[in-house]
């Protein structure tokens, strides 16, 4: 049995290369970007009006001129216009084009206009005040997106105003999400006594979502050459399959065994760990990762967020995730030899600090308790006894 240590290290040293392809706009959220984006023209492109109002010559303001006559209108979206007299002023609107020979814009709210003559009525501003200038942010030609980010929000609003309608990103892999036992039925079915609904692969879903991932769903009854067709069958379509149950000591648990019938390579079986000890990790020749988590929710649960998350996060190309530490609020008591993820409550405290408030459940089958928890706290194992005030390692699941 592996410490948690060496099954991360072993994990994150099997993450997999994925190829450059082309995505709608619309689609590449949350993909890692391959490719450089550059200003197509200046940020802005022009001088832009940032308040309604009126645009003023400002040395006539300067000199004491108060009312300015109302030459026209210079709407967004209109081409530049010129005023005729710079004595004059035009209505200007958020967004339009600064007019030829004008400099400055005074807000609807600080003038009154009556019979086409505007007036204004603070006592002064500044030059250039509510213009945006040409080229202020980023000039024509300069880098603005590097490659290799992963495309976030504000990746996507630069994409579409330099006009990418497509970008080159990396693939995301494409992950199953395996079920496996008799006794799971799906969550529209009204279980038999003997039978549950199966939940695990809507919570593992939904970890996945939270990446822009969307897996397939398959679930396989314990039978061993069912197993040993449908897992075949799933190591040839995807990139990485992510198994629940299956892999302890049972007697239909056949999980482990048929992997390595398919030559999945064993690259460890059973975690130093509660929850979650029975994992096994493998890798198929054709380089297929395999995650075979053990069923019990909590503990499918737990391995998914913390080695399939960071597994899926490097494989995509995020930069490596500092964890987080939170503080141990009272004190905790565990026996066995494993590294303990102990759920629990956080709250903050006001010098910035994590506080972590056990809210133990009644193992790793009590998936209600997840409810009442936020994470994880990693309580290593070779000790019994943490103290309150003691710092640890935290996993966030909200
Ligand atoms: P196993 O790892 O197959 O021995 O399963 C351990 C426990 O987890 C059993 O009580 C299973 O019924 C339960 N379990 C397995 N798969 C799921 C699932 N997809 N959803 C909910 N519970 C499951
Ligand atoms: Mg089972």
């Amino acid at each position: 049995m592996i410490s948690i240590e060496q099954a991360t290290e072993i994990v994150l040293a099997n993450t997999i290369e994925l190829p450059t392809i082309s995505v709608d706009l619309n689609h590449a959220i949350g993909h890692q970007l391959r490719e450089d984006l550059y200003a197509d023209r200046d940020f802005p492109p022009f001088h832009r009006v940032t308040m309604d109002g009126i645009a003023i010559y400002f040395d006539f303001l300067k000199k004491g001129q108060r009312t300015f006559k109302i030459e026209g209108i210079q709407a967004a979206g209109a081409p530049q216009q010129a005023i005729a007299s710079p004595e004059n002023c035009m209505e200007v609107m958020t967004g339009a084009v600064l007019p030829h020979g004008l400099d400055t814009v005074i807000r609807y709210e600080d003038i009154t206009i009556q019979d086409g003559v505007a007036t204004i009525n603070i006592d002064s501003t500044t030059k250039q005040k509510n213009v945006h200038h040409q080229g202020t942010d980023r000039t024509k030609g300069s880098l603005i997106v590097k490659s290799g980010g992963i495309i976030s929000p504000a990746e996507i609003g630069v994409a579409a105003t330099v006009g990418k309608s497509t970008l080159q990103v990396s693939k995301l892999p494409k992950v199953a999400i395996i079920a496996t036992g008799d006794e799971l039925v799906e969550v529209q079915q009204t279980p038999a006594p003997h039978q549950i609904r199966t939940s695990n692969v809507y919570t593992i879903a939904s970890l996945l979502g939270k990446h822009h991932i969307s897996a397939d769903f398959h679930h396989i009854v314990d039978d061993k050459a069912t197993t040993y067709q449908r897992l075949q069958q799933c190591l040839d379509h995807y990139d990485v399959l992510l198994l629940s149950g299956g892999v302890s000591k049972g007697k239909y648990d056949y999980v482990p065994e048929v992997l390595e019938q398919l030559a999945v390579k064993k690259l460890f079986h059973r975690v130093k760990q509660r929850p979650g000890k029975p994992f096994w990790f493998g890798k198929s020749p054709l380089g297929k990762i395999v995650f075979a988590l053990p069923g019990n929710p909590v503990s499918s649960f737990m391995c998914t967020n913390r080695y399939f998350l960071p597994w899926l996060r490097a494989s995509m190309g995020h930069s490596p995730f500092p964890y987080p530490y939170a503080i141990l609020t009272q004190d905790f008591y565990f026996k066995p030899n494993l590294q303990y993820f102990l759920q629990v409550k956080i709250s903050y405290n006001t010098t910035g600090t994590i506080l972590a408030h056990p809210v133990e459940g009644k193992g790793s089958g009590d998936l209600a308790n997840l409810v009442d928890a936020d994470g994880f706290l990693e309580l290593p194992a070779d000790r019994t006894e943490f103290k309150k005030g003691e710092v640890f390692r935290f996993i966030a699941y909200r």
